[in-house]
C-alpha cells in the first residue's frame, strides 16, 4: 500500500466517522488533539489480511511528509496516477 493520510491526521466529522466505523471498526482513530479521525489504510490492511493477502504498507503519511501530495494539507488540487501489476 502506498503512502496515505494516517489515522492521526484524517480528522472527520461525527457523521462520517460513525458511517465508516460502523462498517470498518478498525478504521477508528483519534487525532492528537482528541477529535475523531479515520485510519483508512489501517482498516484496509486488516480487511485484506483477513482474506490472506500479505500487505506491505508504506509508513509515510501524506500530510506529515511534505514531499508527498496532500490536498488536505495544502488545499491545492493535483493529479497523479498509479500502476498496478500482478
Ligand atoms: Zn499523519
Amino acid at each position: 500500500m502506498g503512502p496515505s493520510i494516517c489515522g492521526k491526521c484524517y480528522e472527520v466529522g461525527d457523521d462520517v466517522y460513525r458511517e465508516v466505523v460502523d462498517k470498518f471498526p478498525n478504521a477508528a482513530s483519534i487525532t492528537p488533539k482528541g477529535t475523531l479521525s479515520l485510519d483508512l489504510a489501517g482498516a484496509l490492511k486488516e480487511l485484506l489480511s483477513g482474506y490472506g493477502v500479505e500487505v506491505v504498507r508504506a509508513q509515510s503519511c501524506t500530510v506529515e511528509d511534505r514531499s508527498l501530495f496532500s490536498y488536505r494539507r495544502d488545499g491545492i488540487t493535483g493529479r497523479f496516477a498509479g500502476i498496478i501489476s500482478l
